[in-house]
């Protein structure tokens, strides 16, 4: 399907399309929106940028044109859940445009706001739902919203969202939905446990998969330099001056680290402001407005933060710690090439990070670290935290939902040292040339 007048949608949607400025379907909207239109069960590997947004939310409002009916005072008929806030309330804009011909009722539930103004709405009834799992359980055990009426949900980046420890909590989320439903599944990747998930929860769905529009990958000039630990603060603020960054946002695996690496910025003479999940919801929402708007040129962030948001012009994305997965460092580095522009990734290693370089270098199957460099010390992967290895699969304990959302970005545990690699000069190196090792494509 090139062209949406070809879904067959209902005329105030496809007029709200147009209004939108989108002439074709994307290659995952080609793919998802048919077999959803028949009601299918669907599992879609797309991240954010794909336009996987509207691939959901545009066969639902189709639904809801051609068979409308109020939903009931509590009830939803469609339920979006979202790893993170930010994410929610990017789908609920989106979901509010592709509706704006019609008389829908869409709410955001999600935590760090009050309480009262969600249950108010929820009380009228609303037609979607786009809600993070744990404030959307408070409600449900508070009885502010009831989902047994519920005809769609959908689970949006669920890899980041078993990630952040929410399984349990959908576990339960889902055992309160009608078993007659439509299930959806995006995730960006599609690890065992998202697999598992799948199997759990969608019955005989549609398996779809896109890449990002954007391509980002390709598109993207990677770099990694090596620099200390202890070194990395230094060497960011003269990297923002010399490569002239317009518009960047600088990845630290911690909320601390955030922080720091800000308040570094700020007194440095940047004007910078850090994202994570400790700030409320009022100063993650400044922080990104002033951010998208120009007005502050640098965001600091969490991966838990940062994860799904999609921001236009970011020429750099600096990496000031290595992410401990190097899933997350294709997220992180998405973030900048978005739309067909170009984009540059840069990321700092010290010596006991090597590992983690090296992990990336076989899942993106590029070069990045300088010929000759292995893990510090002597070629040993740096010690593994108990979050690493829980991410590896090798520690029996989960994170709860409570907990990992509390400590799910918590310092991570240093390697033993912060030698520059083999007295190695500034190892800088492009992309281009594949590990040893590297799984071919
Ligand atoms: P998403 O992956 O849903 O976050 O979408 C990423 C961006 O693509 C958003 O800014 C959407 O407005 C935009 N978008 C979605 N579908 C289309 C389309 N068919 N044509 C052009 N832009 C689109």
């Amino acid at each position: 399907m090139s062209e949406f007048s070809n879904f067959g949608f209902a005329e105030q949607l496809l007029s709200a399309v147009v209004s939108e400025g989108y002439e074709n379907p994307t290659p995952i909207q080609q793919k998802s929106i048919p077999p959803l239109l028949e009601g299918r069960d669907l599992i879609g590997i797309a991240q954010t940028g794909t336009g996987k947004t509207a691939a959901f939310i545009l066969p639902m409002l189709d639904k809801m044109a051609k068979q409308p009916r109020p939903p009931g005072a509590k009830r939803c008929r469609m339920l979006v859940l979202a790893p993170t806030r930010e994410l929610a309330s990017q789908i609920a804009v989106n979901a509010r445009a592709y509706g704006r011909n019609m008389r829908l009722r869409t709410t955001v539930v999600v935590g760090g706001m009050k309480p009262r103004p969600q249950i108010k709405a929820l009380a009228q009834g609303v037609d979607i739902v786009v809600a993070t799992p744990g404030r959307l359980e408070d409600h449900l055990a508070a009885g502010a919203v009831s989902l047994d009426h519920t005809e769609v949900v959908v689970l949006d980046e669920a890899d980041q969202m078993f990630d952040l420890g929410f399984l349990p909590a959908i576990r339960r989320l889902m055992s309160n939905l009608p078993k007659k439903r439509q299930t959806v599944m995006f995730s960006a990747t599609m690890p065992r446990q998202i697999i598992e998930l799948a199997q759990e929860f969608l019955q005989n769905p549609v398996q779809v998969a896109a890449g990002p529009t954007s391509k980002p990958i390709e598109k993207i000039e990677q770099r990694a330099i090596a620099v200390p630990f202890h070194e990395k603060s230094e060497k960011l603020a003269n990297l923002l001056i010399d490569e002239k960054v317009e518009r960047s946002i600088v990845f630290t695996r911690t909320k601390h680290g955030a922080d720091r690496v800000c308040r570094k910025l700020e007194a440095a003479g940047f004007a910078a402001a850090a994202i994570h999940g400790d700030k409320t919801q009022v100063q993650r929402v400044r922080a990104l407005s002033a951010f998208r708007d120009g007005r502050m040129p640098i965001l600091v962030a969490t991966d838990i933060a940062a994860r799904g948001i999609h921001i236009e012009n970011v020429s750099h994305v600096i990496n000031f710690d290595v992410p401990v997965t190097p899933e997350a460092y294709v997220h992180r580095i998405g973030r900048t090439a978005r739309a067909g522009k170009e984009g540059i990734a840069i990321t700092f290693y010290d010596p006991a990070e090597v590992a983690l370089m090296q992990d990336i270098e076989r899942l993106i199957s590029v070069s990045l670290l300088p010929e000759g460099v292995r893990g510090v010390p002597s070629g040993k992967s740096p010690k593994r935290t108990k979050f690493q290895k829980a991410k590896s699969g090798q520690s029996p304990r989960r994170p709860s939902s409570h907990r990992a959302r509390q400590k799910g970005d918590k310092e991570q545990a240093r390697g033993p040292n912060s030698r520059s690699p083999n007295g190695r000069p500034a190892n800088e190196r492009s992309r281009g040339r594949r590990p040893k090792n590297s799984r071919s494509k």
